[in-house]
Protein backbone atom coordinates (compact mmCIF):
# COMPACT_ATOMS: atom_id res chain seq x y z
CA UNK A 1 0.00 0.00 0.00
CA UNK A 2 1.50 3.39 -1.33
CA UNK A 3 1.91 4.82 2.32
CA UNK A 4 0.65 8.64 1.04
CA UNK A 5 -2.80 7.05 0.42
CA UNK A 6 -3.13 6.14 3.92
CA UNK A 7 -4.63 8.63 5.66
CA UNK A 8 -2.53 9.57 9.12
CA UNK A 9 -3.27 7.73 11.74
CA UNK A 10 -5.00 10.90 13.76
CA UNK A 11 -7.77 10.64 10.42
CA UNK A 12 -11.15 9.26 11.70
CA UNK A 13 -11.39 5.55 10.66
CA UNK A 14 -14.03 5.81 8.15
CA UNK A 15 -15.11 1.99 8.27
CA UNK A 16 -14.51 1.86 12.32
CA UNK A 17 -17.78 -0.90 13.83
CA UNK A 18 -18.02 -2.50 10.10
CA UNK A 19 -17.56 -6.13 8.52
CA UNK A 20 -16.32 -7.10 4.96
CA UNK A 21 -16.31 -9.77 2.43
CA UNK A 22 -13.93 -9.19 0.21
CA UNK A 23 -14.09 -12.20 -2.31
CA UNK A 24 -10.98 -12.60 -4.16
CA UNK A 25 -9.31 -10.52 -1.41
CA UNK A 26 -6.04 -12.84 -1.97
CA UNK A 27 -4.67 -11.04 -4.39
CA UNK A 28 -3.80 -7.94 -6.53
CA UNK A 29 -7.03 -5.24 -5.76
CA UNK A 30 -8.82 -7.24 -3.04
CA UNK A 31 -5.66 -7.80 -1.31
CA UNK A 32 -5.34 -3.87 -1.27
CA UNK A 33 -8.84 -3.47 -0.57
CA UNK A 34 -8.42 -5.73 2.09
CA UNK A 35 -5.72 -3.47 3.69
CA UNK A 36 -7.65 -0.42 3.31
CA UNK A 37 -10.52 -1.26 4.95
CA UNK A 38 -8.79 -2.85 7.80
CA UNK A 39 -6.57 0.50 8.56
CA UNK A 40 -10.05 2.03 8.36
CA UNK A 41 -11.39 0.30 11.47
CA UNK A 42 -13.20 -2.74 9.70
CA UNK A 43 -13.03 -6.38 10.32
CA UNK A 44 -12.78 -8.34 7.44
CA UNK A 45 -13.16 -12.01 5.75
CA UNK A 46 -10.85 -12.36 2.70
CA UNK A 47 -13.13 -15.35 0.50
CA UNK A 48 -11.13 -17.13 -1.83
CA UNK A 49 -9.96 -20.00 -3.58
CA UNK A 50 -5.63 -19.13 -2.99
CA UNK A 51 -5.80 -20.47 0.60
CA UNK A 52 -2.19 -19.71 1.60
CA UNK A 53 -1.79 -16.38 -0.09
CA UNK A 54 -5.66 -15.83 1.82
CA UNK A 55 -4.15 -17.13 5.11
CA UNK A 56 -1.14 -15.25 5.64
CA UNK A 57 -2.62 -12.06 4.57
CA UNK A 58 -4.95 -12.73 7.53
CA UNK A 59 -2.48 -13.59 9.56
CA UNK A 60 0.16 -10.74 8.71
CA UNK A 61 -1.08 -7.64 6.92
CA UNK A 62 -4.47 -7.88 8.37
CA UNK A 63 -3.73 -8.26 12.20
CA UNK A 64 -4.76 -11.84 12.88
CA UNK A 65 -7.97 -13.31 14.05
CA UNK A 66 -8.72 -9.94 15.92
CA UNK A 67 -9.16 -8.10 12.87
CA UNK A 68 -9.59 -10.66 9.65
CA UNK A 69 -10.63 -14.50 8.90
CA UNK A 70 -10.00 -16.25 5.59
CA UNK A 71 -12.59 -18.63 3.86
CA UNK A 72 -11.82 -21.14 1.26
CA UNK A 73 -14.45 -19.84 -1.42
CA UNK A 74 -15.38 -21.10 -4.72
CA UNK A 75 -18.06 -17.94 -5.96
CA UNK A 76 -19.33 -20.24 -8.12
CA UNK A 77 -20.52 -22.88 -5.47
CA UNK A 78 -23.87 -21.49 -4.07
CA UNK A 79 -22.91 -23.31 -0.88
CA UNK A 80 -19.30 -21.77 -0.23
CA UNK A 81 -20.93 -18.06 -0.90
CA UNK A 82 -23.52 -18.80 2.14
CA UNK A 83 -21.04 -20.62 4.03
CA UNK A 84 -18.57 -17.15 3.84
CA UNK A 85 -21.37 -15.36 5.08
CA UNK A 86 -22.55 -17.05 7.86
CA UNK A 87 -18.83 -17.52 9.20
CA UNK A 88 -18.88 -13.43 8.76
CA UNK A 89 -21.58 -12.99 10.91
CA UNK A 90 -20.56 -16.22 13.33
CA UNK A 91 -16.82 -14.29 13.58
CA UNK A 92 -17.71 -10.63 13.78
CA UNK A 93 -21.92 -10.29 14.50
CA UNK A 94 -23.18 -9.15 11.28
CA UNK A 95 -22.20 -8.33 7.72
CA UNK A 96 -22.39 -4.59 6.72
CA UNK A 97 -20.13 -4.69 2.89
CA UNK A 98 -19.74 -7.35 0.90
CA UNK A 99 -17.04 -6.51 -2.05
CA UNK A 100 -17.94 -9.20 -4.91
CA UNK A 101 -14.12 -8.67 -6.53
CA UNK A 102 -13.34 -12.25 -7.44
CA UNK A 103 -13.20 -12.76 -11.33
CA UNK A 104 -10.73 -13.98 -14.14
CA UNK A 105 -10.00 -13.62 -17.42
CA UNK A 106 -9.23 -15.17 -20.74
CA UNK A 107 -5.69 -15.29 -21.53
CA UNK A 108 -6.32 -14.04 -24.96
CA UNK A 109 -9.15 -12.75 -27.42
CA UNK A 110 -10.20 -15.98 -29.35
CA UNK A 111 -12.41 -14.99 -32.88
CA UNK A 112 -16.10 -15.39 -32.03
CA UNK A 113 -15.96 -17.93 -34.64
CA UNK A 114 -12.75 -19.65 -32.48
CA UNK A 115 -14.26 -19.06 -29.21
CA UNK A 116 -14.91 -22.36 -27.31
CA UNK A 117 -18.18 -22.52 -25.02
CA UNK A 118 -16.57 -24.10 -22.08
CA UNK A 119 -14.20 -21.35 -22.06
CA UNK A 120 -16.96 -18.73 -22.64
CA UNK A 121 -18.91 -20.18 -19.73
CA UNK A 122 -15.75 -20.62 -17.08
CA UNK A 123 -15.86 -16.89 -17.03
CA UNK A 124 -19.48 -15.94 -17.20
CA UNK A 125 -19.63 -18.77 -13.88
CA UNK A 126 -16.74 -16.54 -12.02
CA UNK A 127 -17.81 -13.15 -13.12
CA UNK A 128 -21.36 -13.06 -13.53
CA UNK A 129 -22.58 -16.06 -11.68
CA UNK A 130 -20.61 -15.17 -8.73
CA UNK A 131 -21.45 -11.73 -8.14
CA UNK A 132 -24.94 -12.91 -8.41
CA UNK A 133 -24.87 -15.54 -5.48
CA UNK A 134 -22.25 -13.18 -3.33
CA UNK A 135 -25.32 -10.22 -3.80
CA UNK A 136 -28.01 -12.71 -3.20
CA UNK A 137 -26.53 -14.17 0.25
CA UNK A 138 -25.32 -10.64 1.39
CA UNK A 139 -28.45 -9.60 0.84
CA UNK A 140 -29.84 -12.39 3.30
CA UNK A 141 -27.72 -11.23 6.10
CA UNK A 142 -28.48 -7.49 5.04
CA UNK A 143 -32.03 -7.06 4.56
CA UNK A 144 -32.92 -8.02 8.79
CA UNK A 145 -31.14 -5.23 9.76
CA UNK A 146 -32.14 -2.76 6.69
CA UNK A 147 -28.91 -1.47 5.99
CA UNK A 148 -25.26 -2.71 3.57
CA UNK A 149 -23.17 -1.64 1.12
CA UNK A 150 -22.79 -3.97 -2.11
CA UNK A 151 -19.87 -3.42 -4.27
CA UNK A 152 -18.98 -5.65 -7.00
CA UNK A 153 -15.65 -4.49 -9.24
CA UNK A 154 -16.76 -4.55 -13.01
CA UNK A 155 -13.71 -2.93 -15.27
CA UNK A 156 -13.44 -0.60 -18.20
CA UNK A 157 -15.46 -4.10 -20.56
CA UNK A 158 -18.24 -2.68 -18.60
CA UNK A 159 -19.00 -0.18 -21.23
CA UNK A 160 -16.68 -0.28 -24.04
CA UNK A 161 -16.20 -3.58 -26.67
CA UNK A 162 -13.53 -4.59 -27.65
CA UNK A 163 -10.82 -4.53 -24.33
CA UNK A 164 -10.70 -8.17 -23.77
CA UNK A 165 -12.48 -11.12 -24.83
CA UNK A 166 -16.13 -12.39 -25.30
CA UNK A 167 -17.08 -13.72 -22.32
CA UNK A 168 -14.81 -11.26 -20.11
CA UNK A 169 -16.88 -8.09 -21.56
CA UNK A 170 -19.90 -9.66 -21.60
CA UNK A 171 -19.29 -10.83 -17.97
CA UNK A 172 -18.67 -7.13 -17.04
CA UNK A 173 -21.19 -5.46 -18.72
CA UNK A 174 -23.62 -8.32 -17.08
CA UNK A 175 -22.30 -6.69 -13.34
CA UNK A 176 -23.83 -3.55 -13.80
CA UNK A 177 -26.68 -4.92 -15.09
CA UNK A 178 -27.11 -7.07 -12.16
CA UNK A 179 -25.89 -3.67 -10.29
CA UNK A 180 -28.87 -1.68 -11.38
CA UNK A 181 -31.48 -4.26 -10.84
CA UNK A 182 -30.28 -5.29 -7.21
CA UNK A 183 -30.01 -1.11 -6.52
CA UNK A 184 -33.77 -1.23 -7.55
CA UNK A 185 -35.05 -4.25 -5.71
CA UNK A 186 -32.85 -3.85 -2.49
CA UNK A 187 -33.26 0.06 -1.76
CA UNK A 188 -36.31 -0.64 -0.22
CA UNK A 189 -34.15 -2.43 2.61
CA UNK A 190 -31.68 0.51 3.29
CA UNK A 191 -29.30 -1.70 0.93
CA UNK A 192 -26.85 0.04 -1.65
CA UNK A 193 -25.87 -1.52 -4.63
CA UNK A 194 -22.56 -0.13 -6.57
CA UNK A 195 -20.05 -1.04 -9.12
CA UNK A 196 -16.29 -0.20 -9.75
CA UNK A 197 -14.89 -0.09 -13.19
CA UNK A 198 -11.25 0.14 -13.39
CA UNK A 199 -8.77 1.04 -16.29
CA UNK A 200 -6.08 -1.56 -16.25
CA UNK A 201 -3.39 -1.79 -13.63
CA UNK A 202 -0.58 -4.36 -12.49
CA UNK A 203 -1.96 -6.90 -11.05
CA UNK A 204 -1.66 -10.67 -11.51
CA UNK A 205 -4.89 -11.23 -13.47
CA UNK A 206 -4.08 -8.37 -15.56
CA UNK A 207 -0.36 -9.23 -16.11
CA UNK A 208 -1.14 -12.82 -17.40
CA UNK A 209 -3.75 -11.07 -19.87
CA UNK A 210 -2.10 -8.25 -21.33
CA UNK A 211 1.35 -10.12 -21.30
CA UNK A 212 3.60 -7.55 -20.01
CA UNK A 213 4.92 -7.23 -16.36
CA UNK A 214 5.78 -3.88 -14.04
CA UNK A 215 6.79 -0.40 -15.42
CA UNK A 216 6.37 -2.23 -19.20
CA UNK A 217 2.88 -2.65 -18.56
CA UNK A 218 2.45 0.14 -17.01
CA UNK A 219 4.23 2.33 -19.45
CA UNK A 220 1.63 0.51 -22.54
CA UNK A 221 -0.85 1.61 -20.67
CA UNK A 222 -0.54 5.02 -19.93
CA UNK A 223 0.13 5.08 -23.66
CA UNK A 224 -3.68 4.66 -23.82
CA UNK A 225 -4.93 6.76 -21.42
CA UNK A 226 -6.22 10.01 -21.57
CA UNK A 227 -5.04 11.19 -18.24
CA UNK A 228 -1.29 11.29 -18.29
CA UNK A 229 0.95 11.49 -15.26
CA UNK A 230 -0.68 9.24 -13.42
CA UNK A 231 -0.51 5.63 -13.66
CA UNK A 232 -3.30 3.92 -12.02
CA UNK A 233 -2.72 1.37 -8.90
CA UNK A 234 -4.72 -0.78 -6.85
CA UNK A 235 -4.76 1.76 -4.34
CA UNK A 236 -6.83 3.82 -6.35
CA UNK A 237 -9.46 1.16 -7.20
CA UNK A 238 -9.39 0.38 -2.93
CA UNK A 239 -9.97 4.09 -2.32
CA UNK A 240 -13.08 4.08 -4.65
CA UNK A 241 -14.26 0.82 -2.72
CA UNK A 242 -13.65 2.37 0.55
CA UNK A 243 -15.99 5.92 -0.78
CA UNK A 244 -18.87 3.39 -1.22
CA UNK A 245 -18.29 1.29 1.36
CA UNK A 246 -18.78 3.78 3.60
CA UNK A 247 -21.63 6.18 4.64
CA UNK A 248 -19.82 8.66 2.84
CA UNK A 249 -21.90 7.77 -0.02
CA UNK A 250 -24.80 6.94 1.59
CA UNK A 251 -27.35 8.04 -1.14
CA UNK A 252 -25.26 6.74 -3.58
CA UNK A 253 -26.69 3.07 -5.23
CA UNK A 254 -27.08 1.43 -8.54
CA UNK A 255 -23.90 3.38 -9.76
CA UNK A 256 -20.89 2.07 -11.78
CA UNK A 257 -18.15 4.42 -10.87
CA UNK A 258 -15.67 4.24 -13.52
CA UNK A 259 -11.82 4.62 -12.44
CA UNK A 260 -10.58 5.19 -15.84
CA UNK A 261 -8.68 8.70 -16.16
CA UNK A 262 -11.59 9.61 -18.48
CA UNK A 263 -10.43 7.15 -21.07
CA UNK A 264 -14.16 6.30 -21.74
CA UNK A 265 -14.87 9.89 -22.60
CA UNK A 266 -12.29 9.24 -25.99
CA UNK A 267 -12.39 5.43 -26.59
CA UNK A 268 -16.14 4.28 -26.99
CA UNK A 269 -14.06 1.33 -28.45
CA UNK A 270 -10.96 -0.35 -28.47
CA UNK A 271 -10.32 -2.24 -31.86
P1 LIG B 1 -6.03 -11.03 -9.18
O1 LIG B 1 -5.79 -12.23 -10.01
O2 LIG B 1 -4.90 -10.41 -8.46
O3 LIG B 1 -7.17 -11.34 -8.11
C1 LIG B 1 -8.30 -12.09 -8.41
C2 LIG B 1 -8.60 -12.97 -7.21
O4 LIG B 1 -9.81 -13.69 -7.50
C3 LIG B 1 -7.51 -14.01 -6.94
O5 LIG B 1 -7.11 -13.97 -5.59
C4 LIG B 1 -8.18 -15.32 -7.29
O6 LIG B 1 -7.72 -16.42 -6.51
C5 LIG B 1 -9.63 -15.00 -7.01
N1 LIG B 1 -10.55 -15.92 -7.69
C6 LIG B 1 -10.51 -16.33 -8.97
N2 LIG B 1 -11.49 -17.23 -9.19
C7 LIG B 1 -12.16 -17.35 -8.03
C8 LIG B 1 -13.27 -18.12 -7.61
N3 LIG B 1 -13.90 -18.98 -8.45
N4 LIG B 1 -13.70 -18.01 -6.34
C9 LIG B 1 -13.07 -17.17 -5.46
N5 LIG B 1 -12.00 -16.43 -5.79
C10 LIG B 1 -11.55 -16.53 -7.05
O7 LIG B 1 -6.70 -9.98 -10.16
P2 LIG B 1 -7.30 -8.50 -9.94
O8 LIG B 1 -6.85 -7.74 -11.12
O9 LIG B 1 -7.06 -7.99 -8.60
O10 LIG B 1 -8.85 -8.81 -10.15
C11 LIG B 1 -9.86 -8.44 -9.24
C12 LIG B 1 -11.09 -7.99 -10.00
O11 LIG B 1 -10.78 -6.78 -10.68
C13 LIG B 1 -11.56 -8.96 -11.07
O12 LIG B 1 -12.98 -9.03 -11.03
C14 LIG B 1 -11.11 -8.31 -12.37
O13 LIG B 1 -11.90 -8.70 -13.44
C15 LIG B 1 -11.25 -6.86 -12.01
N6 LIG B 1 -10.47 -5.90 -12.82
C16 LIG B 1 -9.11 -5.95 -12.86
C17 LIG B 1 -8.42 -5.01 -13.64
C18 LIG B 1 -6.92 -5.00 -13.73
O14 LIG B 1 -6.37 -4.32 -14.61
N7 LIG B 1 -6.21 -5.69 -12.85
C19 LIG B 1 -9.12 -4.02 -14.35
C20 LIG B 1 -10.50 -4.00 -14.27
C21 LIG B 1 -11.16 -4.93 -13.49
Amino acid sequence: MASQLMSAPTAPRRLEGKVAIITGGASGIGECTAKLFVHHGAKVVIADIQDDLGQALCATALGGPINSLYVHCDVTEESQIKAAVEAAVKAFGKLDIMMNNAGIADPSKPRIIDNQKEDFERVISVNVTGVFLGIKHAAQAMIPVKTGSIISTASLASYVGGSASHAYTCSKHAVVGLTKNAAVELGQFGIRVNCLSPFAMVTPLATRFVGLEGEEFETAMNSMANLKGVTLRTEDVANAALFLASDESRYVSGHNLLIDGGFGITNPNIK
